[in-house]
């Protein structure tokens, strides 16, 4: 068995892995995809000391320096289950969907968190036929075309000024009465020639033809007047769902699905842990998620020295 099993290979699940890895004791990590958001982020420049990077640089990095270590890392894998040991100081079992079950005394939780959906007429119909959910991996494909981005957070803002440098024309579109993303993004958003705003507006259809997407509704909530915008692509970026849906019932969670921690990273079930975006910590970032992985690592080894093992 392993004395750490991580699951999740994020940034958070990265550092738990190293700083396991680093005391010398057995770990391991299991990764539906190693490197986690990461992989979908284009410029990170809020990782400190590092000035500037991008999504798949950081992710190499991350994997690499968890390669430098003695650390099982099991890519492609997604865990199902998560069985609480039987009785105090026993082993944790993770069952995987492909069958196969993991032991170990004590596991990390750092399923991180995906984009959420906006659940309007449509947006299960067309996508991948036009609704997008990741401009960096469809946004070229959009390329010339007209797009709406629904959301004006910083992923929203983010995404809007990526696409407007490749598509043709950028319709934002945000529920709310002003945009939510710093305010850095939203200067350069609205420095763009080729980006539309609308704030206080609602999303209520996106529509299509022929399998393909071909415009967007939406009703201003102050007038109630609704209006079509003839589009060829939808990329939905208004927040994101944590990754705990196999973990419920099991441990506690939050209203919103957030894994219960304390301030060690202690979950309600003994030997297990949870960091990152699959938490309740607040702000959402790589360096908090990597601060939190670290955290929850050093909680983990304190209970294996506390339970007798090494
Ligand atoms: P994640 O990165 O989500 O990693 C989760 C890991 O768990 C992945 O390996 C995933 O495959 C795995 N997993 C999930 N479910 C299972 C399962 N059941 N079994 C096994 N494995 C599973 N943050 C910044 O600080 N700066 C930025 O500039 C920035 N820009 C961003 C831009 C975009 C487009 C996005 C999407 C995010 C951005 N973020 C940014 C946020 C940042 O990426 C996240 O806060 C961070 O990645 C969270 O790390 P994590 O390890 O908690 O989770």
């Amino acid at each position: 068995p392993y004395d750490v099993l991580i699951i999740g290979g994020g940034p958070a699940g990265a550092a738990a892995a190293v700083y396991a890895a680093r005391k010398g004791i057995r770990t391991g990590v299991a990764a539906e995809r190693f490197g986690g958001q990461v992989n979908d982020t284009l410029g990170i420049e809020n990782y400190i000391s590092v000035l500037e990077t991008d999504g798949p640089k950081f992710a190499a990095a991350l994997e690499a320096h968890t390669r430098a270590y003695d650390v099982d890392i099991m890519n492609l894998q997604r865990a199902d289950k998560l069985v609480p040991a039987a009785q105090p100081g026993g082993l944790i079992e993770v069952q995987l969907a492909n069958g196969g079950s993991l032991k170990a005394r004590t596991v990390v939780l750092s399923t991180g968190a995906r984009w959420r959906n906006v659940n309007v007429p449509g947006e299960a119909e067309y996508k991948n036929k036009g609704v997008a959910y990741c401009p960096h991996c469809d946004g070229p494909l959009f390329k010339g075309k007209r797009t709406a981005v629904i959301g004006g957070g910083n992923s929203g803002v983010e995404a809007a000024i990526d696409l407007a440098g490749v598509v043709a024309h950028v319709t934002l579109v945000e529920f709310a009465d002003q945009l939510k993303a710093d305010a850095v993004l939203v200067n350069k958003l609205k420095s763009l020639p080729n980006v539309t705003i609308h704030t206080n507006a609602q999303t209520t259809e996106i529509t299509g033809a022929d399998g393909k997407v071909n415009g967007l509704r939406f009703k201003d909530r102050a007038t109630g007047q609704e209006q079509l915008v003839p589009l060829e692509g939808v990329f939905v970026q208004i927040g994101l769902v944590p990754n705990t849906d196999w973990l419920k019932g099991t441990v506690e969670l939050s209203k919103f699905g957030e894994i219960e921690i304390d301030a060690k990273g202690h979950t309600n079930v003994p030997g297990v842990f949870a960091a990152g975006d699959c938490t309740t910590v607040p702000y959402k970032q790589i360096v908090i998620a990597a601060g939190a992985g670290a955290t929850a690592a050093l909680s983990a080894f304190d209970h294996l020295i506390r339970t007798g093992v090494p």
